[in-house]
Formats: structure tokens, C-alpha cells, sequence
């Protein structure tokens, strides 16, 4: 349903949990937020509100420059600690969350649990993580190439981060029918499924297009559509009506 995520110089869970506030009035049913730091990656999830999120995680290890949030309005699986986002790959070192509905899960949980999968929850999006796992080993390839890999593989309508324990430098960012939207900053980059988390701290916002994924670093930005072509990124600047 809400989708934030951070990649910069400042800490990211307060940037997060603020955006995942701004977006409640889309309504949801359970939050998390995942960050990566020098301990690696830390995942904090909870039904109810970003509130209960917020008590839940008071005292823990919230530090990282990179992390991203999610609230849930469940599809497939009830509202529940296990069923919130983000979920994790069966090594534990990918992290994704997922806006949308992955309409094939139901086949490829049956192929990847045929191949030693284990699965934590009962979502759809599970899933996609688990699939993005196996062809990042299998393929030898880079993040970005095996989550475009994998989406070739999948039908229905999503807007995704992922994340990788082991690349704290990047998050990798697609949509297919479900709205994303990433924020310009200088040396960082505010992601969000609208625009409302990401004014008050740049204008220049992209609208990544169906079919797209990118690669985002603290400074650099890779657009590609999924079919391998490069794009060129169109920056528009919002308008601040006051
Ligand atoms: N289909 C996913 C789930 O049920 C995502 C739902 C959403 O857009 O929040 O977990």
C-alpha cells in the first residue's frame, strides 16, 4: 500500500518512519521498515499502526543510512507480524517490499519451495524475494540484473525496493502498474509510492514508468526499462501549492 525508502547521508529511519506517517491516510493494516548498518541488516515489523511500530522498535539498533518502509494492506495472507513487509530471502540477506499483487505466486512458490525454499509467511511478495534469491546465485549477476531477471518471470502489478545486507550502497527500485515515485536530493535519494513523504526535502521528483527498474546509489541513478534498454531520467520539479 506505502512505500518509503532512503539512501543518503542522513539517518534513515527518522526520514522513513515520517514518510510512512505522511502515507497513512491510504490506510493499511501493519508497518515495517528494514535499514542496513555496520551490524547488517535489521528488520523491525508489527501489525497495527506506524505508532505501535514506532513503541515496538523504541531502544533498538535504528541507525543506517539506507532503509525502507512499508505499509500493508494485505492481499494474500492476514494482517499479521509474520505476513507484514519487509520480507527476506531464505539466506536472510535480501529485503523487499512490495505494493500490488504478484498474480503467478501461487506456481513459483511451488517451484522454489520443490527447490529448498522456506517461507515465513504467507504473502504473495515473499515470494518474489525468494525468486530474486535464487537467480542472484544461480546467474552469477549483479542485484539489479537478477531482480530484472526475476520480474521477467512474474505477472500482475508492483511497485518494489529491494535491498541486499551485503550491498549497503545500493537499493534497487522497480514498478509495473502501481505507482513509484523517486526524490532528487544532493548526494541522496528519497523513494515513495507518491509524492507526499518526499517534498520537504527536494522538488525534483522522477516517476519511474511502467516497466522500469533502477539502480539507486548515494550518487547515481540508473534507469533501465525491463527489457535491458538504458533510459534517460526525466526530472520534473513539483509544485508547491501553499
Ligand atoms: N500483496 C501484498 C501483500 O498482501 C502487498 C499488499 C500491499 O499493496 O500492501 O502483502
Amino acid at each position: 500500500c506505502g512505500i518509503v525508502g532512503y539512501i543518503g547521508h542522513r539517518e534513515a529511519w527518522p526520514i522513513v518512519l515520517k514518510g510512512l506517517k505522511r502515507l497513512e491516510y491510504r490506510g493499511y493494516d501493519s508497518a515495517g521498515i528494514s535499514l542496513i548498518n555496520d551490524h547488517g541488516l535489521n528488520i523491525y515489523k508489527k501489525v497495527g499502526k506506524v505508532q505501535e511500530l514506532e513503541n515496538f522498535s523504541a531502544g533498538k539498533n535504528l541507525s543506517g543510512t539506507i532503509g525502507m518502509g512499508h505499509t500493508r494492506w494485505a492481499t494474500h495472507g492476514i494482517p499479521s507480524d509474520r505476513n507484514s513487509h519487509p520480507h527476506t530471502s531464505n539466506d536472510g540477506r535480501l529485503t523487499i517490499i512490495h505494493n500490488g499483487i504478484i498474480e503467478n505466486y501461487a506456481v513459483l512458490k511451488e517451484e522454489l519451495a520443490s527447490r529448498g525454499h522456506v517461507f515465513n509467511s504467507d504473502t504473495d511478495t515473499e515470494v518474489l524475494i525468494h525468486l530474486i534469491e535464487e537467480i542472484y546465485k544461480k546467474e552469477n549477476v549483479d542485484l539489479l540484473e537478477a531482480v530484472r531477471l526475476a520480474l521477467h518471470q512474474v505477472s500482475g502489478a508492483y511497485a518494489i525496493v529491494v535491498m541486499d545486507e551485503e550491498q549497503p550502497n545500493e537499493l534497487i527500485v522497480a514498478r509495473k502498474g502501481s505507482p513509484l515515485v523517486i526524490g532528487v536530493g544532493t548526494g541522496e535519494y528519497f523513494i515513495a509510492s507518491d509524492a507526499t513523504p518526499i517534498i520537504e526535502y527536494t522538488k525534483n521528483v522522477i516517476y519511474l514508468n511502467d516497466n522500469e527498474i533502477a539502480l539507486v546509489k548515494r550518487d547515481e541513478l540508473v534507469i533501465k526499462r525491463l527489457d535491458n534498454v538504458v533510459q534517460t531520467p526525466y526530472i520534473q520539479e513539483l509544485e508547491l501549492k501553499l
